[in-house]
């Protein structure tokens, strides 16, 4: 487990590391990458890369947190990884029942195995679940978000790489956009951002503006946010339209 630079979580916690791409939001998949180099580091953790691997060693490590803590589970992994049983998506479920006083932001392309497992596992209140959602090719997996027991519901909209217009986000708390960042990204269009947080603002949804991903990509080359220092720095700044929007579905709406 180790404190994390994302925005929107404080600590991320890989017990199982390793993927494979299923769609296009998968193209320049930064846990490949980072994986990938830390195999070649020699990090015993990553010895076989990419390739999905179980670390039932790393399963308890919440239990030593000191203080309450939001955590991203599986940064470098997609837990419901159609490879990882259910017994041992289970004993991570576990974790996160016997652990209430922290948060668990679990985050997957593959909500039909969420779908599927779903009466086998205990949605206590501390577990969110959201699905990525980077075009309108997989808009079906906020539908079936909306069929699982998780109380606190959120899509990911990162890296935002078209239009998403009338979003139905009846059942959904939180939406978190951003555009992609790396040598490779592709461009997010401020329209495309604004329209989604009209939707959320519509619809109750809290909204949370991560990042443009890269300086040529925000619309205004004077965000104070582009620049390293500034209290909110994020990669290619992180203002919309003058305002910094980091809206978080916890009463007081800011990461403690
Ligand atoms: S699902 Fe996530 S972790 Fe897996 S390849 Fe796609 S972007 Fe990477």
């Amino acid at each position: 487990m180790s404190k994390s630079n994302i925005e929107w979580t404080e600590y991320t916690w890989n017990p199982t590391t390793g993927c494979n791409k299923v769609s296009a939001g998968c193209k320049n998949c930064y846990a490949e990458l980072l994986s990938n180099r830390l195999k070649e580091a020699g990090n015993p953790k990553y010895q076989h890369g990419f390739d999905l691997t179980l670390h039932p060693n790393q399963l308890k490590i919440p239990f030593n947190l000191q203080k309450p803590t939001i955590v991203f589970v599986n940064s470098m992994s997609d837990l419901f990884h159609e490879r990882i049983p259910l017994q041992y998506i289970q004993k991570v479920f576990e974790v996160m029942n016997q652990t209430p006083q922290h948060t668990y932001q679990i985050l997957t392309k593959r909500p039909e195995l969420v779908v599927k497992y779903n009466n086998q596992l205990n949605w206590t209140a501390n577990i969110w679940m959201g699905v990525s959602v980077e075009d309108e090719k997989v808009i079906e997996r906020i539908e079936l978000l909306k069929n699982t027991g998780a109380q606190i519901k959120f899509l990911s909209i990162e890296p935002l790489i078209g239009p998403l217009v009338n979003l139905n986000l009846n059942g959904i708390h939180w939406a978190i956009v951003g555009g992609e960042s790396g040598l490779k990204a592709r461009p997010m269009q401020k329209d495309w951002v604004v329209d989604v947080r009209e939707q959320c603002i519509a619809q109750k949804v809290k909204f949370f503006f991560k990042q443009w991903g890269k300086p040529e990509f925000n619309p205004n080359q004077n965000d104070p946010t582009i620049k390293y220092g500034h209290q909110y720095h994020a990669k290619g700044g992180c203002m919309l339209e003058g305002k910094i929007w980091r809206q978080m579905p916890i009463k007081n709406e800011q990461l403690v």
